[in-house]
């Protein structure tokens, strides 16, 4: 896409995908992503809001200023990239689809993940083609400390045989593994809270970024 790897890379690309509503982007999700990209020396973290999430409601700002956001939250972030792919297709974002087209970017040796939250893995396996997402990138999950239910089963039989518990496991194949991490600043911040706070008038300081929270305040975004 727009931002190419460095040059000179000899080993395969490595690669996260962190894809969301981000209605909005708050520091849960961008600190994740920076430590994310630390734990498994990723070249890149791709955040992807998703146009039409599959599984919700419509959200109550649109694709294009939820991207604003994000870009806005990321900032110049090393490693971070706010990548619009999902927003440039009809229909609904499904995740195998974007990984798809993220392989064919990057190539059959990419190391290609897909990260998220302990809530979303909690629903995988009702995702559409949950045993293709495995085809295309590795699953990264990452604890949430407001969420911590045990797996449903259907979700177990999904990742049997699956799961490593290093990096280097996961990275030694291009996809197909599981890994469970508990990154250094595990926070309890959710969309739905500040989506709260902003709708009532509530400080949302050092929840989200200032550049996000600025332009949040000055265009009454949330706002009820
Ligand atoms: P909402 O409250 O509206 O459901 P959210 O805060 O969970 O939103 P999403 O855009 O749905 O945000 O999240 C995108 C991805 O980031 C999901 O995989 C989610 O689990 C993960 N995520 C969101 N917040 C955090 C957090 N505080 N720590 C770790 N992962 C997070």
């Amino acid at each position: 896409m727009h931002l190419p790897l460095p040059a000179g890379n000899v080993d395969p690309p490595r690669l996260a995908m962190l894809g969301g509503t981000f209605d909005p982007v708050h520091l849960g999700h961008l600190r994740s992503a920076v430590e994310l990209r630390e734990a498994l020396s990723l070249d890149r973290v791709h955040l992807i809001p998703a146009s039409v999430p599959p599984l919700r409601g419509e959200p109550r700002v649109s694709p294009e200023q939820r991207l604003e956001l994000l870009r806005l939250g990321i900032g110049d972030t090393p490693g971070l990239v706010a990548d619009p792919r999902e927003l440039h297709r009809d229909g609904p974002s499904w995740s195998a689809d974007t990984l798809a087209s993220l392989r064919e970017e990057f190539g059959v040796d990419a190391r290609l993940v897909m990260a998220l939250g302990h809530d979303a893995f909690l629903r995988l396996a009702d995702w559409h083609e949950p045993e293709r997402l495995f085809a295309m990138a590795h699953l990264v999950v990452i604890d949430r400390p407001d969420h911590e239910a045990a797996l449903p089963a259907a979700l177990q039989a999904l990742i049997a045989g699956r799961e490593v518990d290093k990096p280097a496991a996961l990275m030694a194949r291009p996809a197909g593994g599981l890994l469970r991490l508990a990154l250094p600043s595990r926070m309890a911040i959710s969309a739905t809270e500040v989506r709260r706070r902003l709708a009532s008038g509530r400080s949302v300081r050092y929840l989200l970024p200032e550049a996000v929270e600025r332009h949040l305040l000055v265009h009454g975004l949330y706002r009820r």
